[in-house]
């Protein structure tokens, strides 16, 4: 039997695989300690060769900290990665006085809101967010934040779960979101019971009603929340209704995830289609809402018309033909 020293040599130089940086920085950690290490530490180790996370940092340090900063203490200046105090001229104990009062801001806010509830969107129990999803998620809202529109440049964006993991809230993209910081300190904490409730909704089919009873033979293309089908009387050849799988009468109705289930089944269609029929030059997306408008099926719906040259004599206007009278203008 080998003493503890060749065993452990022999396992690192020879058997350690390394996949990622973790074993070695583990073991690093626990020799550093005499054989004993917290996770913290081990955690803290991990940080310290995340670049992405420095990344992160130093993006938040310009959108957030030196943009308030600058703004109300001139003297603070930014010179490429660095930032400083123009003419820095404090005593050693004007130093320590507003470090200290700058310490007890922080304990204070700390204490009243709870670190976990600070960072509380990129805890763990919030769902660890792969890239690829992360990209997909922001490519999709264009680099805005879905809630108010503010641009990534101008506030970092965060991708989040609209309906938590530990909620049953799901690793889909309809179930994402990218928003920028403030939207998400700001998403209110919904209870168990709302969530549930969401949940247990997406579930609710309509006895009689003849879009929550579509026959799977009519289904073109599904997702998780919503399928297309073709419309029974089209206005164009192949006209197309995308439609919640959940029974909800209106648009207004609908969810963020159906909206974005919703939004993406559209644009899945409008490629297929166009790329089946060359003859497709535009289209008409649209809903009836409410029986004013027209709405026949109490089913939320959006009809997804291609549209072709010389369809109509006149096509301008397009969907102000709502009206008909004002639809040229
Ligand atoms: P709404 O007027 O409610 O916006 O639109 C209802 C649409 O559903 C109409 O365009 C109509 O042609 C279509 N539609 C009506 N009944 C059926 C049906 O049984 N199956 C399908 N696929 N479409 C229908
Ligand atoms: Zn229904």
């Amino acid at each position: 039997m080998p003493n503890k020293f060749l065993k452990l040599k022999n396992y690192i130089t020879k058997k350690m695989s390394m996949s990622h940086i973790y074993q070695p920085l583990m073991l690093i950690e626990l020799l550093k300690g005499n054989g004993k290490a917290s996770a913290k530490n081990i955690s803290k180790s991990f940080l310290s060769y995340d670049e992405t996370q420095i990344d992160y940092y130093k993006k938040i340090t310009t959108l957030m900290p030196f943009k308030y900063l600058s703004k109300h203490l001139y003297e603070i200046k930014k010179s490429k990665d660095n930032y400083f105090f123009d003419g820095f001229d404090l005593t050693e104990d004007q130093k320590v006085e507003l470090i200290n009062v700058c310490s007890k801001k922080l304990e204070d806010y700390i204490r009243k809101r709870g670190i976990k509830k600070i960072f509380g969107h990129r805890t763990l129990a919030s769902g660890i967010i792969s890239g690829s999803i992360r990209y997909k998620v922001l490519l999709r809202a264009k680099n805005r934040c879905e809630s108010c529109g503010i641009s990534n440049k101008e506030k970092a964006l965060e991708v989040d779960h609209i309906i938590p993991r530990t909620k049953g809230g799901k690793d889909e993209l309809n179930n994402f979101q990218a928003l920028c910081y403030t939207c998400n300190s700001q998403k209110s904490n919904k209870d168990d019971t709302h969530f549930k409730k969401i949940l247990e909704s997406y579930n609710h089919r309509k006895k009689g009603c003849i879009f929550c009873n579509i026959s799977k033979s009519k289904i073109i293309k599904s997702n998780e929340l919503s399928v297309v089908i073709k419309d029974n009387y089209p206005v164009t050849k192949d006209h197309c209704l995308i439609i919640p799988k959940r029974h909800c009468v209106e648009y207004f109705d609908l969810y963020q995830p159906e909206i974005n289930a919703i939004s993406q089944l559209i644009n899945e269609m409008k490629t297929e289609l166009q790329k089946k029929d060359k003859t497709i030059k535009g289209f008409n997306i649209g809903n009836n809402s409410g029986e004013v408008s027209g709405q026949t099926i109490f089913h939320c719906h959006i009809h997804l018309i291609p549209r072709r040259k010389n369809d109509t004599d006149n096509p301008r206007g397009g969907i102000r033909g709502v009206i008909i009278n004002k639809q040229s203008y």
